[in-house]
């Protein structure tokens, strides 16, 4: 869980780290090999969930994504990805909202400093399998 209570902080990461994006693929991978498996069916595609806020770069997903399914069942699937909207409660008035261009700004009271409620997440949905 992140605080953010400066008002010139983003809650969009400047700066991807690489690694990151590597840990969260292979652990997406792992899940849906493990899927495949049990049906002994091909992976066509991945159905993924990002929140706006997710501290993970899209695009470094995707090569990452490329780089190691190879040679797997995995091979060539197509990812998609669902975005999902981030929610953030105010420190101080304590209202629910979701922040504009991804700054912390409370409408209802003005103050900045929230909590993060939702928009970090990463994680499989789906996986969609195909007879070879
Ligand atoms: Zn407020």
């Amino acid at each position: 869980m992140r605080l953010i209570d400066r008002p010139e902080e983003s809650l969009f990461p400047l700066i991807f780290d690489s690694m990151h994006e590597l840990h969260a693929v292979r652990s997406i991978l792992a899940k849906a090999l493990l899927k495949a498996g049990e049906s002994k069916k091909r992976i066509k595609s991945l159905q993924l969930v990002m929140g706006e806020i997710s501290e993970l770069d899209r695009h470094s997903i995707q090569r990452h994504w490329d780089e190691i399914s190879q040679g797997t069942d995995a091979e060539r699937a197509q990812l998609h990805f669902r975005f999902i909207k981030a929610e953030v409660q105010c420190m101080a008035c304590f209202m629910k909202y979701q922040p504009m261009n991804g700054k912390i700004h409370c409408p209802y009271c003005g103050s900045y400093g929230a909590k993060v409620l939702s928009g970090e997440e990463f994680y499989l949905e789906s996986v969609e399998l195909v007879d070879e």
